[in-house]
């Protein structure tokens, strides 16, 4: 197995680990993650929506697109978390990769979260 490989199951592990968003936030009733990827150099922009519901694992880190890029992704839980403690319904961002790989900051997003709350 290579280093990619047990990466991807750890993070499957972690998604399952995870719990349920409804666990975790029972006020919540949905989220909506609406990005555009930017993988620098080739100027390439991805515009991506993730969806969550109660019923959805509450593991709210995307993963980036570069197939060279070793543990990389965005990590949306602090933004998320700090996001239903205050009761903000939107929240605008951008984060970097937190990848090794083929090159540093080889690709960002620039996130909008929207949440609704029962
Ligand atoms: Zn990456």
């Amino acid at each position: 197995m290579n280093k990619k490989n047990a990466s991807r199951t750890e993070r499957l592990q972690q998604r399952v680990l995870a719990g349920f968003v409804s666990t975790h936030f029972p006020e919540v009733k949905s989220i909506v993650i609406s990005m555009v990827y930017n993988q620098s150099g080739i100027g390439k922009s991805l515009p991506r929506t993730v969806n969550f519901s109660p019923d959805s694992s509450a593991f709210f880190r995307i993963d980036c697109l570069n197939k060279d890029c070793v543990d990389g992704g965005f990590d949306l839980s602090q933004v998320l978390n700090s996001m239903i403690r205050d009761r903000r319904e939107v929240a605008k961002g951008q984060l970097s990769c937190e990848g090794n790989g083929a090159s540093a900051d080889h690709s960002d997003i620039v996130y909008k979260v929207a949440i609704k709350y029962a």
